[in-house]
């Protein structure tokens, strides 16, 4: 069945699930966020045994709620921080040790990976010394001042063609200018560990990360042809895609290709990380919101739902992400727009759901909807954004 283009999603719950999903909304209420830390290991363990000599950063920016992050951290994952408050966020995990055990901690296993830094950032940065990203000048400067201690990545421009979220335009280093600003940084004083890129997100054409790979082996190879240094990390970025319909492919391929190009152009002693967001928590988190008003209005059904655009589905706007409305009922169904609590006309869900008839009170659900929804939602029009509820933890 087609919706917006997009078909019903490949993680479809069963019977059982929706009946935990009704009995949840029971006990707690709705609009409920509803995460299942169980799909988050799964998807960290196929991650990990699909690109076992990845080191697995996960990008908080998707979903920075602090029960994942504690799950994540768990398992032994590292993590990708944007902002000092998600920073903050994992060193929470880490602050009961010694001050020594927290400095090699964050080394190994944060990457800031935000290419703009606020000076005071960088400020409260350097006593942490995480790894941290650059692509300019300017930056490098910034970074000399305020945190000469950073170990720093590069953060290369790379083709995002095909991808659902669009990257490119705003970071990354032309591939011409990298090694001279390597060398640049070197010269500065500063040290450069490793290289980055980010193919966009939901990357479903796997060429990007082809050519990405290619070009950054291109620029290692020259830099250490000009200076005789070796530089040993690479970062592959996000962008791993998540099966919101059938047509994607799976991380399987993309895996395989991902493993023999990386033997074939990388010396053995290079250091592979990534920093896979939507991959790790999508499809682990259920959103259950309620019918509170009903109309017709054009012969159409239109129900009035307690989640919209401005909370859970705000992915729908940022992420360019379609999120089905389903229902728990039964029966012959009806195109039917779906809107959101809000006095806002652009606070609408879909003018295309099928479902079947519902009456005010009764529940709706949307599946896979764990990267860029909750973690964008607002408080618009005094709408707090929907109850966090965590199932097997
Ligand atoms: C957003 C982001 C990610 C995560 O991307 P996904 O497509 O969700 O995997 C990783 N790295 C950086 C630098 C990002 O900005």
């Amino acid at each position: 069945m087609e919706i917006e283009g997009q078909s019903i999603p490949v993680h479809h719950i069963g019977s059982k699930n929706k009946e935990l999903l009704q009995n949840l909304a029971k006990e707690h209420g709705t609009p409920i966020f509803v995460i299942n830390h169980e799909q988050i290991r799964d998807n960290y363990r196929e991650f990990k045994e699909r690109m076992p000599d990845v080191q697995v950063y996960y990008a908080v920016k998707a979903n920075s709620n602090p029960e994942i992050i504690k799950t994540l951290y768990d398992l032994g994952c590292s993590f990708d921080v944007a902002s000092m408050p998600e920073f903050m966020l994992v060193y929470e995990n880490i602050k009961h040790l010694s001050e020594e055990e927290q400095l090699e901690w964050i080394y190994q296993n944060i990457i800031y990976a935000n290419t703009i830094k606020p000076t005071e950032t960088l400020e409260a940065l350097d006593r942490y010394r995480p790894l941290v990203t650059f692509d300019n000048i300017e930056e490098l400067k910034k970074i000399k001042k305020y945190s000469p201690q950073a170990g720093l990545v590069l953060r290369l421009r790379v083709p995002n063609t095909g991808s659902v979220v669009e990257l490119s335009s705003k970071f990354g280093v032309e591939p011409g200018d990298a090694v001279d600003l390597i060398v640049e940084a070197f010269e500065m004083g500063l040290t450069v560990e490793g290289l980055s890129f980010h193919v966009g997100s939901q990357c479903t054409n796997f060429e990007n990360y082809i050519l990405a790979l290619e070009l950054s082996a291109e620029i290692l190879t020259e830099f250490e042809l000009r200076t005789g240094e070796k530089i040993k990390l690479l970062d592959i970025g996000g962008g791993f895609p998540v099966k919101y319909n059938p047509y994607v492919k799976s991380i399987r391929t993309l895996a395989t290709q991902l493993n023999e190009e990386i033997e074939r152009l990388f010396s053995p002693e290079i250091q592979i990380m990534a920093e896979p967001g939507r991959f790790l928590v999508a499809n682990a988190c259920s959103l259950v919101a309620k019918v509170i008003g009903k109309a017709f209005r054009d012969g159409k059904p239109c129900y009035y739902i307690n989640d919209g655009v401005y909370h859970t589905y705000s992915g729908q706007v940022f992420d360019h992400c379609n999120y089905p409305v389903l229902s728990f009922k039964d029966g012959e169904t009806q195109i039917s727009a779906v809107f959101g609590p809000t006095c806002d006309a652009f606070d609408t869900i879909t003018l295309s759901a099928e479902l079947p008839e519902l009456e005010i009170g009764d529940l709706v659900f949307s599946e896979n909807i764990g990267a860029y929804s909750h973690a964008s939602s607002t408080y618009f029009n005094g709408f707090p954004p929907a109850k966090v509820v965590h199932i097997n933890k």
